[in-house]
């Protein structure tokens, strides 16, 4: 005989117990190129300054800018400075060189005038317009001077922090480990996407969209394929499964007599942290532990496999990767439909929020449940409706932005 099921608890609570199961993240070195998407585990200070000499910023002429202010005026030019090139000559009165973007001013030289304000002479140039002193120079350290704090602990990095380590010269850069995932989809019924579904079958979604929710947060998920409703062989994924850090599985997770994916993980050495929650859809949601391993069981359908990743699998797979804003961001926005369904547990429904700023408006798409993948489709959020609680047109909603 199979033990009832534990009594639902509230989100917040379920949340609580998640955060408090974090296991303290790791960190280690790699090289600077491969840690798109990693979060930074160290500060990273400027190595020198930037530019790290007064830099032209167009291509002209340096000069002395006090030479060009009573109109238009001929200078000798003395040499010819490409960046990469070090100045030789000190510029003097009536003296200037012919520099390119990028390269450093001369001594002596305070302005740059752009080629297109000047007529080239023989071995001499007419400057055609007046230039103010510093005009077209970035002075050295105007970017950044060097010590300075460049990236912080906790910063997510992007293409741009990637641009900013190579250009401090930070070639290994120390970052939170990020978990290596692996997901399971158990049911009899389910049959590949390439597959026409036989009589009471459907296609798998979950494993591919599940997998797909884990790689958009910048994770590996190692798709380990799905099991029938066997314990025999669920167990068998589990164990697989359990040799990465992050186990996901979907469906199995119900009080039904073929809903064996809690035994396995008990079976596996799988200790309950919770199992069911008061939220529509996804209430039998399921997450526990085998020491520094956890293991999340989604229900089946898929909406409620969607939603139940995004309240809770996602927030604790970024926070074991070190992020320190681990949750989606929430708004309040105006109801442009009612929610008159109250529930006896919080909702969180497919929406499409549009507008800006103070002026969000949130559409509730009309879905026909939780196996309802294509209002998810339209949605980009999810509204929050709170239990027992109907919510006319005009009333302020809750909203989680997925975009
Ligand atoms: P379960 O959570 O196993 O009770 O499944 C609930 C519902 O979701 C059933 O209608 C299943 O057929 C469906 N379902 C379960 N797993 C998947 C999956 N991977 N892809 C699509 N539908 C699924
Ligand atoms: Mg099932």
């Amino acid at each position: 005989m199979r033990a009832p099921l534990p009594p639902p608890i509230p989100v917040e609570e379920a949340q609580r117990r998640l955060s408090a199961q974090v296991p303290p993240p790791e960190t280690f070195v790699i090289p600077f190129g491969d840690a798109l998407g990693a979060v930074l585990a160290e500060e990273v200070n400027a190595d020198a300054d930037f530019p790290p000499f007064h830099r032209a910023m167009m291509d002209g002429y340096a000069l002395i800018a006090a030479d060009t202010t009573d109109g238009p005026v001929v200078l000798e030019i003395v040499e010819e400075i490409p960046a990469g090139r070090v100045p030789r000559r000190r510029i003097e009165r009536g003296r200037c060189a012919r520099i390119m973007t990028g390269a450093p001013l001369p001594e002596g030289a305070d302005a740059v005038q752009q080629v297109e304000k000047t007529e080239p002479l023989d071995g001499r140039v007419r400057v055609l317009a007046p230039v103010s002193a510093g005009q077209n120079v970035a002075p050295r350290g105007s970017d950044m001077l060097r010590g300075a704090r460049v990236l912080h602990i906790g910063q997510p990095i992007r293409p741009q922090e990637i641009a900013v380590l190579a250009a401090v010269g930070k070639t290994s850069v120390r970052i939170y480990r990020r978990p290596r995932c692996a997901m399971v989809v158990t049911g009899d019924e389910l049959v590949d996407p390439s597959e026409t579904p036989g009589p009471g079958r459907v296609r798998n979604t979950n494993g591919f969209s599940v997998a797909a929710q884990i790689r958009q947060i910048g994770l590996e998920c190692d798709v380990i394929g799905r099991a029938p409703d066997r314990l025999e062989e669920i167990r068998g994924r589990v164990r697989e499964g359990l040799e990465r850090d992050v186990l996901v599985l979907s469906g199995g997770v119900s009080a039904g007599a073929w809903d064996l994916v809690i035994p396995a993980l008990e079976a596996e050495g799988v200790r309950s942290v919770l199992h069911q929650v008061l939220l529509r859809p996804g209430r039998p949601f399921f997450f526990g532990t085998r020491g520094r391993k956890v293991a999340f069981g989604l229900p089946g359908n898929p909406v409620s496999s969607f939603v139940t990743f995004e309240v809770f699998v996602r927030p604790f797979l970024r926070r074991m990767m070190g992020h320190p804003a681990p949750e989606r961001p929430r708004r309040t926005a105006r109801l442009l439909e009612p929610l008159p369904k109250k529930a006896d547990r919080v909702q969180m429904l497919p929406a499409r929020v549009e507008g800006t700023g103070e002026h969000l408006v949130a559409r509730p798409l009309p879905w026909q449940g939780s196996a309802d993948i294509f209002a998810l489709a339209r949605a980009n959020a999810l509204a929050i409706q709170p239990r027992e609680t109907p919510l006319e047109a005009g009333a302020g909603v809750e909203v989680v932005l997925l975009e």
